[in-house]
């Protein structure tokens, strides 16, 4: 029997999982995930705007190991040996026939180091909570997001509407390198996010980078001091550390260059955030849709070179985005049309509870979001 190893169980590859158990029975089908539960990562900056608990985005990779049938390995990635076809993990090697690579992205800080130890993120819920903990202390008066991408737009509403509900005083500012936020948006929807911004008492600060940040204190590339402050870094993403040591094709983010069918090298797959996937000159966005339709194309390709039949063409379709900003406040491009304010916002969460994995968590979900 073949044996598939799929590196991350996240949305790409859980979906990758499911379809080869439910679809080809001749085929082992392995997830290795460093975490033991798959994270709903749409949801998290409701962890802290609206308190959404944040078990309702965990959903735990041994039950839906049993519950699709695949084998769940609890463990880090820390490289691929491509010519052997392993994986390798600190304390053991895995051999595969099929490999995929899900393993996502995550904050990049770019190499800086001491801004690394110091900063928060929003990359899983125990960042969620660090950040909502920090929050509630005393010791910060100050909360500076660097980023007006999306992340750090969405952070800084939901980080708004918590303060507001608990009668926190606390400022909040984005310093964003470049000269303008949410860069490659539609003017229009930039202009909406910016005059919300500003609506909720959110300077965002353009030009402007972190020089230095310690635990109290952030220093912007202009010289000015903040004090009393914590940092929430949101500037960007990149791939798993384990595919710097490849020498595969990537951009920036380190993001794999696939072909038509989604493969790198013959037997090998990458796919979501980790996947390259280009139309025209353009990367597709790093997006739950695509990653769930990738994971789906990814896994009957697989069935299909294990049959014997030629693999098919994965052709995306782009439903749009939407840049939720807490409440009824949001914006994106649905089916190619335009659209701020509540509907974006309504649509959003009926994606997110459509998508999350178990009715427990759904139910959490629409009890959070009616409550709050
Ligand atoms: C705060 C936030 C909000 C977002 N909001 C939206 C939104 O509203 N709509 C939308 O479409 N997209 C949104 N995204 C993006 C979306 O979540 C991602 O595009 C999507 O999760 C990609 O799926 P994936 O399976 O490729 O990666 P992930 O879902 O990140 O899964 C990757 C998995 O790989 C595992 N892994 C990583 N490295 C290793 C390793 N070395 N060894 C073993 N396992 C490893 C991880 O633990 C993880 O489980 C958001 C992302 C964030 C962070």
């Amino acid at each position: 029997m073949k044996k598939v190893i799929i590196i991350g169980g996240g949305f790409a590859g859980l979906k990758a999982a499911q379809v080869l158990c439910k679809r080809f029975k001749n085929i082992k089908t392995h997830v290795i995930d460093k975490n033991k539960n798959s994270i709903f990562l749409p949801l998290l900056p409701d962890v802290i705007g609206r308190e959404i608990n944040h078990k309702y985005l965990e959903y735990p990779l041994d039950q839906a190991a049993r519950v699709h049938g695949f084998n769940f390995i609890n463990r880090e990635v820390s490289g691929i040996d491509l010519e052997k076809k392993k994986v390798i993990c600190h304390d053991k090697n895995f051999d595969y026939d099929f490999l995929v690579i899900a393993a996502g992205s995550r904050t990049n800080f770019y190499g800086q180091e001491q801004i690394k130890k110091t900063a928060f993120t929003l990359d899983d819920t125990a960042d969620a909570l660090a950040i909502l903990e920090a929050l509630k202390a005393k010791s910060f008066e100050n909360i500076v997001i660097c980023g007006a991408g999306y992340t750090g737009v969405e952070i800084a509403a939901n980080i708004k509407a918590f303060l507001l509900k608990h009668r926190i005083r606390k400022k909040i500012i984005i310093a964003e390198k470049f000269q303008g936020i949410l860069s490659g948006m539609p003017g229009g929807l930039r202009k909406y996010v910016l005059d919300k911004l500003g609506q909720m008492d959110i300077p965002v600060s353009l030009n402007t980078s972190i020089r230095t940040a310690s635990e109290t204190e952030v220093v912007l590339s202009d010289g000015k001091v903040i004090e009393k402050a914590m940092l929430i870094w949101a500037a960007g993403v990149k791939c798993a550390d384990f595919l710097s040591g490849t020498n595969l094709e990537k951009n920036a983010q380190e993001r794999i260059k696939v072909d038509r069918f989604l493969c790198f090298k013959e037997g090998c797959f990458a796919i979501g955030d980790s996947a390259l996937v280009l139309r025209g000159q353009k990367a597709l966005r790093m997006s739950v849709q695509f990653a769930v339709t990738q994971g789906a194309s990814a896994a009957l390709n697989i069935g299909r070179i294990n049959n014997a039949k030629k693999e098919k063409i994965y052709k995306p379709v782009d439903l749009g985005y939407i840049i939720p900003m807490a409440g009824a406040n949001a914006c994106g491009n649905i089916l190619g049309i335009q659209a701020t304010g509540a509907m974006p916002a309504l649509m959003h969460y009926i994606m997110c509870i459509v998508r999350s994995w178990e009715t427990i968590s759904k139910l959490g979900i629409i009890r959070s979001l009616l409550v709050n």
